[in-house]
């Protein structure tokens, strides 16, 4: 097996609506070929999942950096997805991919539906 790196992982929601945007946003933040790209339902909705593919990727690829991607009105958290819900599910699960790899930088963000990338601290 061949060896080969790349910098990040980018985990977002499967939801249409918000690819565009995330596709866009990729192309003006990261080099091409340089970042491995998650999408499952809830972004970090199911925070165990979204861990192990940062696991993955990082014994694979060697990445040094995560990018966690929620959206507004996103269909798998329902009506419990508000502001607070997303940035705390986010933080939680930075704080999580953060005490078993203390080397990861994390960004974290909710994209809103108008396409803007709100930075979550
Ligand atoms: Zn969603």
């Amino acid at each position: 097996m061949s060896d080969h790196s790349c910098d990040s992982v980018v985990i977002t929601c499967i939801d249409f609506r918000f690819q565009d945007y995330i596709n866009k946003w990729i192309a003006e933040n990261f080099p091409v070929r340089s970042f491995d790209r998650v999408a499952l339902a809830g972004g970090v909705f199911d925070s165990d999942y979204v861990f192990k593919q940062v696991e993955i990727s990082k014994r694979l690829h060697h990445i040094k950096k995560v990018v966690l991607i929620n959206h507004e009105d996103c269909g798998a958290y329902g009506e419990a997805g508000t502001a607070e819900k997303h940035a705390e599910d986010l933080q939680n699960a930075a704080a999580k991919i953060k005490e078993q790899y203390p080397d990861l930088e994390i960004k974290a963000y909710c994209l809103l539906l108008d396409g803007t990338f709100k930075s979550i601290p």
